[in-house]
């Protein structure tokens, strides 16, 4: 009988912090307009100075857009999650009917304390920076702070249509204000609350052992992890604080946090230790945006490359860019082949194709997303849940290639997978 209830120490002081900044909308997409302005311009700006902000600190800082670009939501998430950054922060602008005003700070509803913690530090600054109408702190259940595995709040700065507010927007005296008081904000938060177990039911990115016979589970907008037996579907809570971006290494050892910081956790001592170096890096690796593949260094112009995913006989490695989707590359001879539009890449055990997401989004919540395959030479991509009306996301194939588990919309979905067709949708959790 494995004792899978771990309590993992948080060790943040020696680390550096990491934050990933997510300015809302861009390209074609400008979010809310008004008095001549767009949302995704103010967002940009402010995220830029709030970035230079956060490294000035002393902090790891990322942005999910540098320049004028459409980047999808479940892009958005994918990038922050692959980073393992320790906090997430998206910033907008509101509007409504034109005399709506002021300021509000958004947290998921199910989120962490954590999260409540860094919008309950971030909100009074922010409002006295931007001399607005205080419209208080909130919850909802945005996208971006809720498929974010770490803690996440979304800035609304002011209205954008709202004379007065886009006044302020339009005025970089303000826009640094804000950038100054969230990044104020951000840091003064980061002492408390430490260490939590969340007690949502709901779970997201599934993905399985390498003897199939359990699912590692994230809670959306925590850092949270818990593993579900597979043949009774008993779940148990592992593990909180700093247990983002969770892989297994072994059938008893889970690996989790971002590239400086890391633990392994032994699900049959119960111990966890913090380790330095990534496990298995030296095939694929990520750095500043470019993926080193043994010898070869693929970059992309203007585009961020993010999370690399070997695939099993390591002849192939998967990964995403914020403006490409997805592309596979030849470990032997570095050339690579573009699959398409897509997010969260799994490879087939068979290491003869993927699976992965794509979902499509109306800039606030995601309105459709598939599961689909693609196979290495990048011909052949099909929609393998067309017809189920999920939002099916975060797929992960079973080692022996007969079961496939997925989310949608906080829950966990086991299929059976005969020749690329799902069969026996099942939900496994609430
Ligand atoms: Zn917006």
């Amino acid at each position: 009988m494995k004792m899978l209830l771990l309590v993992v120490v948080a060790t943040t002081a020696i680390f550096a912090q990491s934050i990933c900044i997510d300015a809302g909308h861009g390209g074609s997409d400008p979010g809310a307009v008004g008095w001549g302005l767009q949302e995704k311009s103010i967002n940009l700006d402010v995220s830029q100075r709030l970035y230079n902000l956060m490294r000035q600190s002393g902090w790891k800082a990322y942005l999910v857009r540098s320049t004028d670009k459409a980047v999808s939501l479940s892009g958005r998430t994918s990038y922050a999650n692959s980073l393992g950054v320790s906090r997430f922060v998206s910033i907008h602008c509101n509007a409504f009917n034109k005399s709506a005003n002021g300021t509000e700070t958004f947290a998921y509803s199910k989120g962490s304390s954590k999260s409540f913690g860094m919008r309950n530090s971030v909100h009074p600054k922010l409002v006295r920076a931007m001399r607005t109408k205080d419209r208080g702190t909130k919850t909802a259940n945005f996208y971006v702070i809720k498929n974010t595995n770490m803690p996440a709040i979304l800035c609304e700065l002011a209205f954008i249509d709202e004379k007065n507010d886009s006044a302020k927007l339009g005025d970089s005296y303000y826009r640094q204000k804000a950038a100054e008081a969230i990044h104020s904000g951000v840091v003064s938060s980061l002492a408390a609350f430490d260490e939590e177990i969340n007690d949502s039911s709901l779970y997201m990115a599934p993905k399985w052992s390498p003897d199939g016979s359990a699912l590692l589970l994230t809670h959306p907008g925590y850092n949270g992890i818990a593993v579900m037996q597979v043949g009774d579907y008993d779940l148990k809570s592992i593990s909180s604080a700093n247990a983002y971006n969770a892989k297994w290494i072994s059938n008893d050892e889970v690996l989790c946090g971002g590239k400086q910081q890391q633990k392994l956790l032994n699900m049959a001592t119960g111990k966890s230790v913090d380790t330095f170096a990534g496990v298995d890096m030296s095939l694929a690796s990520i750095e500043d945006g470019k993926l080193t593949v043994a010898e070869h260094v693929i970059a992309l112009d203007n585009d961020v490359i993010f999370n690399a995913a070997v695939s099993p006989d390591r002849n192939y490695v998967a990964y995403e860019s914020l403006k490409n989707g997805i592309s596979i590359v030849n470990v032997a001879s570095g050339k690579s082949v573009h699959v398409g539009t897509g997010n969260n890449p799994a490879w087939m055990p068979n290491s003869k194709g993927i699976v992965f997401d794509h979902a499509l989004d109306n800039g606030h919540e995601i309105t459709q997303s598939n599961i689909y395959f693609a196979d290495i030479s990048g011909q052949k991509r099909m929609n393998i849940t067309e017809g189920l009306s999920l939002i099916a996301q975060r797929p992960s194939v079973s080692p022996d290639g007969q079961k496939i588990a997925f989310d949608a919309e906080g829950s966990i979905f086991i299929a059976s997978l005969n020749e690329l067709k799902i069969e026996q949708v099942l939900q496994v959790t609430k």
